[in-house]
């Protein structure tokens, strides 16, 4: 089922725009993540949870990383820093 319905998270530095409708559960995101910070390729242990229409972040997400926004091939997580 696809997402839909955006909405906003707080994240460090940055406000996260949430577009599930844009999400194709390529798991791409999570797949970098869980490479970058757990040094395996597997999406359970990602700091970024798809489970359309949520997408979330766990609490262990780092603050001011933007990884996850930058390798989504269709973007549908946004991250613009706060003012
Ligand atoms: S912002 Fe960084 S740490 Fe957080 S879910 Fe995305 S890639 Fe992982
Ligand atoms: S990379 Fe983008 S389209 Fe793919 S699962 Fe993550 S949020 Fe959805």
């Amino acid at each position: 089922m696809k997402g839909k319905g955006t909405y906003t998270i707080r994240k460090g530095q940055y406000v996260v725009k949430v577009d599930p409708a844009k999400c194709t559960e390529c798991y791409i995101c999570q797949l970098h993540c869980s490479l970058a910070y757990k040094a395996a390729c597997n999406i359970e242990r990602a700091k970024i949870k798809i489970d359309l229409p949520r997408i979330s972040f766990t609490e262990e997400c780092t603050e001011n990383c933007t990884l996850c926004m930058r390798y989504c091939p269709r973007e549908a997580i946004t991250f613009t820093e706060r003012v």
